[in-house]
């Protein structure tokens, strides 16, 4: 067991935290920081000189010998490029680590090689980071040593944004300015902004990791590509929130100690539904803060896992059969003087501004419901979206029973008068205490649910950034607070007014509520009948970028330009044609490799075994109706490899695009499907140690 640890002393001891900036900067340039990172604005050289002295200070006193700007590209993880605080030594050979304000402000990295959807040709290639002074600076210990992170955003030389941040600090500053006019309409003159809260609950997969090495598809994929169900799978419920097991118990601890260390406040972690299946939540913070941990949880999962003798995977779907991943954003929206706006107290029915809120929320999500399920589409998450355990690819607002007999009276009286109670909870036991229940149950098949004060946004996939999903949902809200807003300044009777218009929010846009079961087939009618857009897969969700309301939206607010809408487009179609790709490859490797020349030594041991049964003169029944059914499944499989390597062929040498992108969902996935059928089948008759690589049961149950 591990020696005793100060928890309060350990959190943050790695971040350059307001705190340490107060002890060690000057007051003036406290404060000077203090009222860019509140007000926004630029920082004056000087400031920015004496904060980079303090920062390295503390960086060497830590231990760093290098520093880097750490962004966000468009790959979905981090980058980072370190450089030394080296310097050119004196006459003496003597040498001064050094940091300057400008190269903590300002970074270069050479963009070539990122993602940038067109928006940069090759010969103009510059690409800026930025240091996002609202994300603080940290320590990230690895094997390279420790080095000093600075949080950036990451932008091309003229000014598109080129990453996840900065669109997500944008929608930011644009849902604040909204959310302010809606609290000034009620009286509230104090808040001089409103932020965006998020916490992330992260779900995983843990595997040992000698025996995933052993499999290329988790090497190249993150998932598996082949593998027959275990004999047992989830049916018993008896991982969910089982005991945590040792070796996965170890691990737990050594992640949160280094997540501790980083600032983040990781609180919640238990055994998910699938075998194998974790979760870890840290507790909700600015929405920018959250961006940035939630890579630091995902990178420390992998690497700690590495010093169990672990993989963690992060797929959305990395084995069949079992629970996907995803990644539950919660969401909520909080003035700098404390007040949730998504708080609705104990009688919601006369919290006006809670309604008026709610009814914005409910026009935004019904609006832009295509641009809320694009925002949590990546490859990954097409095999688990619309599945049975994960949220469908339909958007739907689950209110819960009392608020949504709220809106209903609302919708049909203009009115709501009563309320519905969450009665007492008895539990039968006089020992037991009986409690008040909540007013509403919980629905797990909702994609965004409202959860007491917050919303939680349920369909974005576990190895994905929530990056694009809060920038998303800040713009859509901050559009609707805009309309609203527009209206009620003008009014003449506000009262008057804001009944009105939470009464008409509130019926036209009434079908984007659902409480009912998700998972139901009827809900895919029953949506269709209502017009909600149901867009099954990452491909078809790529346009519903770049249409007329979505430019209008996010050029409105400034979050991206039509010309970066257009290269995000891009971007997916590229992404998504390269990693299905990757796993066409890697299929087909394994396929023509590993199981082929397996199965024929295993059919060349059965033929063997007829000619020899026979030969004895006895009955060869069993090893001659095995070897027929082996046969029969192997030619399956070679026919469907050689189709998959057609298609793949064709596939690969189209242009980049669309239709190439549409070309790989609709004749390589399906390629895919057929190569994986036979290939599980034969999983199932071949010997043990025939098989090229470990078997689910092998990587689920024995961690
Ligand atoms: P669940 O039971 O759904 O797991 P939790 O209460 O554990 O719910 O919260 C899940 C996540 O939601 C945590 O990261 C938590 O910090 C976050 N959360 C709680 N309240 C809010 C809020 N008002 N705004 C945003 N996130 C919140
Ligand atoms: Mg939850």
């Amino acid at each position: 067991m591990s020696e005793m640890m100060n928890v309060e002393d350990l959190f943050a001891s790695k971040v350059f935290t307001l705190g340490k900036m107060k002890e060690r900067l000057p007051k003036g340039t406290y404060k000077e920081v203090k009222k860019v990172m509140d007000q926004g604005g630029d920082l004056s050289k000087a400031a920015a000189e004496v904060v980079a002295k303090a920062m390295k200070d503390w960086a060497v006193e830590n231990g760093a010998t290098h520093y880097t700007h750490w962004f966000q590209p468009l790959t979905g993880i981090t980058a980072e490029k370190h450089d030394a605080f080296v310097t050119h030594p004196d006459e003496d050979g003597k040498m001064i680590m050094e940091f300057s304000g400008k190269e903590l402000i300002k970074g270069e990295p050479d963009a070539s090689s990122f993602p940038s959807g067109g928006l940069r040709a090759t010969f103009e290639a510059r690409g800026y980071t930025t240091w996002d002074i609202t994300s603080p600076a940290f320590i990230k210990e690895t094997a390279t040593g420790p080095t000093l992170c600075i949080p950036t955003a990451f932008c091309s030389y003229t000014g598109e944004a080129l990453d996840k941040k900065t669109p997500l600090l944008r929608s930011m500053e644009a849902l604040s300015k909204q959310a302010i006019r809606i609290v000034r309409l009620f009286g509230n003159t104090e808040a001089t902004k409103v932020l965006p809260s998020v916490g992330a609950e992260q779900e995983y997969f843990l595997v040992d990791a000698k025996k995933a090495s052993e499999r290329e598809d988790i090497l190249f994929a993150g998932r598996t590509l082949f593998g027959a169900p275990a004999p047992k799978g989830q049916e018993m419920d008896d991982h969910y929130f089982g005991v945590i097991r040792e070796r996965v118990g170890a691990f737990m601890h050594d992640v949160n100690i280094e997540l501790w260390k980083l600032g983040v406040t990781s609180k919640t972690q238990h055994n998910e539904a699938a075998p194998a299946q974790h979760e870890v939540a840290p507790i909700y913070e600015s929405a920018n803060v959250a961006v940035d941990h939630n890579q630091l949880v995902m990178e420390t999962l992998k690497r700690v896992a590495g010093y169990h003798g672990l993989r963690c995977m992060l797929h959305e779907k990395p084995f069949a059969g079992v629970n996907g991943s995803g990644k539950h954003n919660n969401w909520s929206i909080t003035t700098d003087n404390g007040v949730n706006l998504l708080e609705p107290g104990q009688t919601p029915n006369e919290n006006i501004q809670f309604l008026l809120v709610l009814a914005c929320i409910m026009k935004a999500v019904d609006t832009h419901a295509d641009l809320l399920r694009q925002s949590a589409a990546n490859v990954g998450n097409d095999l688990r979206l619309g599945g049975y355990e994960a949220p469908p690819a339909i958007i739907s607002i689950f209110l819960g029973e009392q608020l949504e007999d709220v809106v209903y009276q609302l919708v049909e009286t203009g009115k709501a008068d009563s309320l519905k109670e969450g009665g007492v909870l008895r539990t039968g036991v006089s020992t037991l205490p009986d409690f008040v229940k909540d007013a509403t149950d919980r629905n797990r098949t909702s994609p965004f649910a409202f959860t007491g004060n917050k919303f939680e946004f349920r369909s974005v996939g576990s190895s994905d950034s929530i990056g694009s999903p809060n920038t998303t949902l800040n713009a859509i809200v901050a559009e609707a607070f805009c309309e609203a807003a527009d209206r009620l300044e003008a009014a003449d009777n506000f009262e008057m007014a804001v009944h009105d218009l939470i009464k008409e929010y509130m019926t036209a846009h009434q079908r984007i509520i659902f409480n009912g079961n998700g998972y139901a087939p009827e809900w895919v009618e029953e949506a269709a009948r209502r017009g909600l857009p149901n867009i099954p897969s990452m491909v078809e969700s790529v346009e519903t970028l770049t249409t007329a309301k979505a430019i209008k939206l996010f050029e409105k607010f400034g979050i991206f330009t039509e010309a970066e809408l257009h290269s995000r487009a891009e971007i997916l179609y590229e992404t998504y044609a390269k990693s299905v790709n990757i796993e066409a490859l890697t299929m087909i490797d394994m396929a023509n490799k590993q199981i082929i020349p397996s199965v024929m030594r295993y059919a060349n041991l059965l033929a063997d075994t007829v000619i020899k049964v026979k030969e004895a003169g006895a009955d060869a029944f069993v090893p001659a109706e095995n070897l027929k059914a082996v046969t029969a499944k192997l030619t399956e499989l070679k026919k469907a490899v050689d189709e998959l390597m057609n298609v793949e062929k064709v596939a690969s040498g189209m242009k980049q695009g669309k239709e190439q992108a549409f070309f790989y969902r609709e004749k390589v996935v399906t390629a895919m499907n057929a190569v994986r059928k036979p290939a599980d089948e034969l999983e199932k008759l071949v010997e043990k140690d025939y098989w090229p690589f470990p078997t689910y049961a092998d990587l689920m149950f024995e961690v």
